[in-house]
C-alpha cells in the first residue's frame, strides 16, 4: 500500500500494534493515522474493516492510544494505572457492539454493527488491551529500551527479556548507534 504517509508498523498484539501507530514518542514523534482514511485502511490490515470515520472518530481513536499506552506504561513499570486512562478504556470497550465469530475454517472475525463500526472497532481493541494490561494472557509488558521510544510493548519471548518494540526498527537502530559509538571510540590509526 504506497500512499504517501508513514507505514504501520504491525506486530501480533492488537493493542499494542495499535499504540504503535504513534511512534518516537518521546523524539520526533511519528504519527502514522493522520488522517480518518489512514485510521480506516489500520483498522482494515487488523480485520476490522470499516466503511467510514469522521475526524471526531479519529480523534476518540486517538484518545483510546494515548489512554492504552499510559496504562500499558504504567503496568510495565508496576505503577498505579492512570484513573483518566482507565476510563477511557473503560468507556471504549463497553461502546463496542462487535460481536465475534467463528469462521468454519476455525478462525476468529469479528462482525461490526453497522450503525457504529469505529466504536466497535474500538471497543475491540480496548478489550485487548485490557486482557494484557490485566495480565490474562501469557506474556509481560515491557518499555522500549529504545529512548526516544519508550513504547510498551508485549513480551511474549520465552526468556522475557526482549528489549525493543521492534527489532526491525528500534532493535536495529540502537545496534547502528552502538557500532557508531564504538567506532569513534576506537578509530583507526591515522595512516
Ligand atoms: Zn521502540
Amino acid at each position: 500500500m504506497r500512499t504517501g504517509f508513514p507505514d504501520f508498523r504491525l506486530g501480533s498484539v492488537l493493542a499494542t500494534s495499535f499504540t504503535g501507530t504513534l511512534s518516537e514518542r518521546h523524539g520526533e514523534a511519528v504519527e502514522r493515522i493522520p488522517t480518518p482514511h489512514r485510521l480506516i485502511d489500520w483498522l482494515a490490515v487488523n480485520g476490522l474493516a470499516v466503511d467510514s470515520c469522521t475526524g471526531a472518530q479519529l480523534d476518540l481513536a486517538r484518545e483510546l492510544r494515548e489512554s492504552i499506552h499510559a496504562a500499558a506504561t504504567a503496568a510495565a513499570v508496576q505503577v498505579a494505572l492512570p484513573a483518566p486512562a482507565v476510563q477511557v478504556i473503560n468507556d471504549c470497550s463497553v461502546q463496542g457492539r462487535a460481536a465475534a465469530i467463528l469462521t468454519p475454517e476455525g478462525e476468529r472475525r469479528w462482525r461490526l454493527s453497522s450503525a457504529s463500526r469505529v466504536e466497535d472497532a474500538l471497543g475491540v481493541i480496548a478489550a485487548d488491551a485490557i486482557s494484557i494490561i490485566a495480565g490474562e494472557r501469557d506474556g509481560k509488558l515491557a518499555l522500549c529500551v529504545s529512548p526516544t521510544c519508550q513504547a510498551a510493548f508485549f513480551d511474549t519471548s520465552q526468556s522475557r527479556t526482549r528489549k525493543w518494540c521492534d527489532m526491525n526498527t528500534c532493535g536495529n537502530r540502537q545496534k547502528k548507534a552502538r557500532f557508531n559509538a564504538n567506532q569513534r571510540k576506537n578509530p583507526r590509526p591515522a595512516k
